[in-house]
């Protein structure tokens, strides 16, 4: 894989919300590995983002939550901060 060519996209599993709900059953979604978030190389084809790049892209990954956040209208966060692996590695002092 050529890094330079991925772009950091929505995952189409699960829009975001790094969650599935399987009848009430929630459980990480399966495609990004509960980031919420997958690589999308120049094929247009979308890889599951390896957890050693968790805290490389952790800053574009905040970003494109608060983006996310805003198009849904929220002002706080929308999951548990200790669900989300990419906080652990990245805390911002406004988030707490
Ligand atoms: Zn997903």
């Amino acid at each position: 894989m050529n890094m330079a060519d991925m772009k950091i996209v929505r995952c189409i599993s699960c829009d975001g919300y790094g969650w599935e709900d399987d009848e009430g059953d929630v459980r990480d979604c399966a495609w990004c590995d509960g980031t919420g978030y997958t690589y999308r190389d120049s094929d247009g084809i979308d890889h599951p983002i390896p957890a050693e790049d968790y805290g490389k892209i952790a800053d574009e990954l905040e970003q494109l939550e608060m983006q996310r956040m805003r198009e849904l209208g929220y002002t706080g966060t929308a999951k548990n901060p200790e669900d989300q692996e990419i906080r652990k590695q990245n805390q911002s002092p406004d988030e707490a």
